[in-house]
């Protein structure tokens, strides 16, 4: 089978490799699609650990297409999802309920061969089945989206409330939908590019704001602004030193901050901790995606969760490394790869 592999830091390249045997509870997926995420661009540039030579690709669909003799409930010909993150069940944090905090997680496409491949293993306990009748495109999006449930767990956002959302990638143009869906009914998102900006609207945005023209924060949490005082949530999906300084200073007295935006490892901000304190404002980080992968699954299957306008390109395996290497374009939002273009 093809796969494109990282053969080593800053090396990728489309190999032919044995078409795996699924072992004991393991499933055989032919992969349908596979979504390049930031984190592949991590991997390649050694920004990352990861363990090459591997596979990489960790948001991926596929057909079930053999399964191991301890298998049960999948059979060949069912669609699933794959939840990458692999938590080890012993240790303390597992023991803890905190699977994505294991201290011997594996992810599949990082530590195990991934979905940017014709075919990729994956154990049972780490699949999910999504309709025959999804476009399997869609199913690439389950584990951002079970990334953002997450983050949208952690706060406590109920009918009423009022949410901003920094960066309007991916992940921002998800958490604004699950914002709107936990009940939220002012949901502001912040990103510079126009046509994010008008996509977020359809998608459940009540106001977008330019963080490129003009103060950002007084237009929203100022005086005159649109939340006087600021949100009660704001999600950090930018991953950038400024939007996560910006965060804390849009949330309103004893909200809540979550930081979804990956910075680089050894980068520091600035915080003010009397602000912090006087207005009681929570910062709270959100990682990976712990027992949220199934309801992703039911979100995407359902169409409650709109994807397919986040679809920028769709490509073959061929084309993945070089889309990997390279930064995407500021309108750009997902690039899919998908073994059989
Ligand atoms: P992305 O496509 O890079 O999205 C970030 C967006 O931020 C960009 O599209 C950009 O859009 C916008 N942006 C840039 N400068 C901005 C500014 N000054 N103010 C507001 N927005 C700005 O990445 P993504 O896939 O959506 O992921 C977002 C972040 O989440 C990344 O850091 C990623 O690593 C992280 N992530 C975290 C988890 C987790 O478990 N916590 C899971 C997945 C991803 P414009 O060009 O429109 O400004
Ligand atoms: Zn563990």
């Amino acid at each position: 089978m093809k796969a494109m592999m990282l053969e080593e830091v800053g090396k990728l390249a489309l190999i032919e490799l044995e078409k795996p045997v699924p072992l004991g509870d393991e499933l055989l997926v032919r992969v349908e699609a596979c979504g390049i995420c930031g984190t592949d661009r991590h991997l390649y540039l050694g920004e990352f650990p990861s363990r090459p030579p591997v596979t990489l690709g960790h948001e991926f669909a596929g057909i079930v297409e053999a399964v191991g003799r301890d298998v049960k409930g999948f059979t060949p010909g069912m669609r699933i999802t794959g939840d990458p993150n692999i938590a080890c069940g012993r240790c303390p944090q597992c023991h803890r309920g905190r699977v994505n905090l294991c201290h011997n997680l594996q992810a599949i496409g990082i530590h195990r061969n991934g979905g940017f491949a014709e075919y990729v293993i994956v154990p049972q306990k780490q699949a999910f089945e999504l309709p025959l009748s999804l476009d399997p495109m869609h199913g690439a999006f389950c584990e951002p989206l079970a990334c953002c449930l997450h983050g949208v767990d952690l706060t406590d956002i109920k009918p009423g409330s009022s949410a901003v959302v920094i960066g309007g990638g991916v992940i921002g143009l998800l958490v604004v939908q699950l914002a709107r869906l936990a009940g939220a009914t002012t949901v502001i998102l912040i990103t510079r590019n126009e046509a994010k900006r008008r996509l977020a609207e359809t998608l459940g945005a009540t106001a977008t704001v330019d963080p490129s023209s003009g103060d950002a924060v007084a237009k929203i949490a100022g005086i005159d602004g649109i939340l006087p005082g600021g949100a009660d949530v704001v999600f950090e999906c930018a991953g950038l030193k400024e939007t996560v300084e910006q965060a804390p200073r849009l949330t309103g007295r004893g909200g809540v901050t979550i930081i979804l935006g990956v910075l680089p490892s050894g980068l520091k901000t600035e915080i003010e901790p009397f602000d912090l304190l006087f207005r009681e404002i929570r910062m709270v980080a959100s990682f990976l995606n712990p027992f949220t992968h199934k309801r992703a699954a039911q979100l995407i299957a359902s169409g409650t969760i709109v994807v397919e306008p986040l679809i920028s390109r769709r490509i073959g395996l061929g084309e993945a490394a070089e889309a990997i290497a390279h930064p995407a374009g500021s309108g750009e939002i997902r690039t899919l790869v998908a073994p059989g273009l």
